[in-house]
């Protein structure tokens, strides 16, 4: 509500703060619409071992599609449902749908562990452990077939409560991977006390390796620091040869980004994979 200051209080919007609320409240109608009437998807976008080649698994990545056919990415629409109460429901049916994929790629033979994405809201709200521990029990996952994907914000804000969720995941056959790693805040002695399986190196410094001797540092800087930790090291954004072959020297485990593929539906997605294993 804009305030009530006399003459001026009209100037308290500006246009393009009324553009973005329309914006934002037309996306908040269509998720609303979308988480009843099955408007969202799931893209996988696989994660390779950095020396063979080989799948490892897939990171299942949002979709909202527009009633025109268009797809609206995360960026826009995860911001929105966390403001407007919906990311819960959002993160709900995200892993109920990737332990369906599981388990329906399992029966035709594919083992694809499926990485998700949480947001720190999702992380915090109460019951999340033990409402996604459901979920991957009801739907016949594999120990270890499902990844909780979480940011430095979502566990570095009170540790000791983060620890707690993350051992009950883990109690429940899931994996955790920190995402973004190198972009918050993270203390080192609290990363070493975290239940984690995974890193994921930033891409935000690994799309510089070519170019920014800096974040060629930083990259391998974070790869040692995993490695001594005995962590999973999964480089995310690797964008050419050069830059997958800069991380294999370092050490990297894993590779992801568009050079091994960009995000596919899941029927693409299975032809990308039996094509990998045929060759
Ligand atoms: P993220 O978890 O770090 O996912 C990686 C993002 O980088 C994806 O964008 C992917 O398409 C993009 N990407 C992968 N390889 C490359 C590359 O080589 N170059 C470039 N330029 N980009 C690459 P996307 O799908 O738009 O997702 C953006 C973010 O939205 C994700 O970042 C994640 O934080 C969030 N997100 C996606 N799906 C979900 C979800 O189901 N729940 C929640 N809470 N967040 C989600
Ligand atoms: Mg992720
Ligand atoms: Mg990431
Ligand atoms: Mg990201």
């Amino acid at each position: 509500r804009a305030k009530q200051s006399g003459r001026a209080s009209y100037q308290f919007y500006t246009p393009e703060m009324v553009a973005q609320a329309d914006a934002a409240y037309a996306l908040e109608a269509m998720l609303k619409e979308a988480l009843q009437s099955g408007g969202l998807e799931l893209h996988y976008q696989p994660v390779v071992d950095i020396k063979s080649g080989k799948p490892i698994g897939a990171e299942a990545l949002a979709r909202l599609i527009g009633h025109d056919g268009r797809t609206i990415n995360p960026a826009r629409f995860i911001p929105v449902a966390e403001s407007a109460g919906l990311i819960g429901a959002l993160g709900e049916w995200v892993a109920a749908e990737a332990c369906r994929q599981h388990a329906a790629w399992l029966n035709e033979g594919m083992r694809v562990v499926i990485a998700i994405n949480v947001s720190p809201l999702q992380f915090r709200q109460r019951d999340f452990a033990q409402r996604l521990g459901t979920i991957v029990a009801e739907q016949g996952v594999e120990p270890h077939g499902i990844q909780v994907e979480l940011t430095e914000s979502a566990v570095m804000d009170n540790v000791d409560e983060a620890i707690e969720i993350l051992n009950q995941l883990k109690s429940f056959g899931v994996k955790i991977a920190l995402d973004d790693f190198g972009t918050g805040y993270s203390s080192l002695s609290s990363l070493s006390s975290l239940p984690l399986d995974k890193l994921k190196v930033d891409q935000s410094f690994v799309r510089r390796i070519e170019r920014d001797p800096a974040s060629r540092a930083i990259a391998r800087a974070m790869i040692a620091l995993g490695r001594a930790l005995n962590l999973e090291i999964v480089g995310e954004g690797i964008e050419s040869e050069h830059t997958l072959e800069y991380l294999r020297s370092e050490g990297c485990d894993q590779a992801q980004g568009f050079w091994v593929s960009h995000p596919m539906p899941p029927s693409e997605f299975v032809q990308w994979y039996r094509n990998q294993h045929a060759s």
